[in-house]
């Protein structure tokens, strides 16, 4: 099978042009103006934009052990629709995926169903229960490319360091769920006037603050990498921010609903903006946004939460946490990020691409030649209203459903196969 792409605008290394790329088998092979030969298939990109496929760092697909929020399968087809080529998942199923023979499922899974490709990530300790650390170096052979407790944070500090070190001495990198439990107190919402407003219980940012700390300051005392997942605060842009300056290895992402969303759209307790870390203010907003143009965040991850409609249709309180995120994460950026003139298309493709495959050490996240064909192309002219209840994932929890976005995925190309994408009419 052989493949052109004629036309588009074409995100390569740190420009925008306008190029042909030729793809043979898995391939790119050739990337260059007015390409012309013979192909099995033609996508024509005129006007359209076409990046490399977004890699998605941080996910839940819930599979195995609570298929009905999410499996593998309806989870890699929501991936693709949303554009992204790879999806790392978190370890916090039922059982997690705290043993090689696990991560081996899940890779043979995602094999089979053959959508967007699986990178699990094990757990840090057994069970998710902070006492004892996993086998990491069995389960980085069996295919685990990074190892979390997400979901829950590592309490024991001294457990964190021990895995810290372990991690290290398998080139190993540990993501890390900021959050101290006790200081989040059962809150559901962020602490401040909204919550006072609605009447729900507050999270202190301090909560996700210290631990961003804690996590911080124990890498740097061993020279180990750390990565932290969903920054949701200004202040830990800043915490961060200040470790990257003098030389900390620490690396992290935030999620689409940090820069597009504020904690006023739980006024009307809608449990979709349920969410943890909480969604903040509008001045977390902008240091999140800050944070994404100076290179202090390195990635935009869905954190992609499917749940069932009956678990979010409980009260406020009693809800499960999280949105779904796959299908509407570019449009998000796009909308929010691009379009206002806070970044460029070059910069987001750093941030969904080529910087979560160098995080994850996934290889590719760029279009070269020689590099395997993982390629999104998207309609920057396209807006739409998001109908959640027509997303491919099983859930249909997205807090984002009936807004207007701009930037839509018209095609998908995964090792050099195009993927059959639903539209967004
Ligand atoms: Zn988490």
């Amino acid at each position: 099978m052989n493949m052109l792409i004629k036309n588009g605008t074409v995100v390569i290394g740190d420009s925008l042009e306008r190029a042909d790329i030729y793809v043979e088998g898995s391939k790119i092979v050739k990337i260059g103006k007015d390409i012309d030969c013979a192909a099995d298939k033609i996508i024509d990109a005129d006007g359209k934009i076409v990046l490399p496929g977004f890699v998605d760092m941080h996910c839940h697909l819930r599979e195995p052990g609570q298929e009905y929020k999410e499996d593998i399968k309806s989870g890699t087809a929501a991936a693709l629709r949303g554009g992204f080529t790879s999806v790392a998942c978190m370890p916090n199923t039922n059982p997690p995926l705290d043993n090689a023979a696990l991560i081996k499922y899940v890779c043979t899974r995602a094999t089979e169903v053959d959508n967007a490709k699986v990178f699990p990530i094990g757990c840090v300790t057994k069970g998710q229960q902070g006492k004892e650390i996993t086998e990491m170096g069995f389960m980085k052979e069996a295919g685990a490319v990074a190892f979390s407790d997400d979901g829950r944070p590592v309490e024991n500090a001294n457990i964190m360091r021990l895995a810290l070190e372990y991690a290290a001495s398998h080139d190993a990198l540990i993501i890390s769920h900021c959050e101290d439990k006790e200081l989040a107190a059962g809150g559901v919402v962020n602490e401040g006037l909204n919550a006072t407003i609605s009447g729900l219980r507050g999270i202190t940012r301090a909560s996700e603050e210290c631990m961003v700390s804690r996590d911080i300051l124990i890498a740097e005392s061993l020279n180990a990498k750390i990565h932290i997942a969903h920054v949701s605060t200004k202040g830990s842009v800043e915490l961060v921010r200040q470790a990257k300056a003098r030389g900390v290895k620490v690396t992290c992402e935030t999620c689409p609903h940090y820069f597009s969303a504020t904690d006023d759209e739980i006024l009307n307790y809608n449990t979709n903006a349920k969410i943890n870390p909480p969604l903040r203010t509008q001045q977390d907003v902008e240091a999140i946004i800050e944070g994404l143009k100076d290179g202090t965040i390195d990635a935009i991850a869905t954190d992609h939460a499917p749940h069932h409609a009956d678990e979010k249709n409980l009260e406020f309180n009693l809800a499960p946490f999280g949105t779904a995120g796959f299908e509407t994460a570019f449009s998000l950026a796009y909308t929010y990020l691009v379009e206002p003139d806070y970044i460029d298309l070059v910069k987001l493709s750093k941030l969904m691409s080529s910087n979560p495959a160098k995080i994850l050490g996934i290889g590719s996240g760029t279009l070269k030649e020689g590099e395997r064909a993982d390629i999104t192309v998207v309609d920057p002219d396209k807006s739409y209203i998001f109908d959640s209840s027509k997303s491919v994932s099983k859930g249909k929890n997205s807090l984002f459903g009936g807004w207007k976005l701009r930037g839509a995925v018209t095609a998908v190309i995964v090792d050099g196969i195009e993927k059959e994408i639903k539209s967004y009419d």
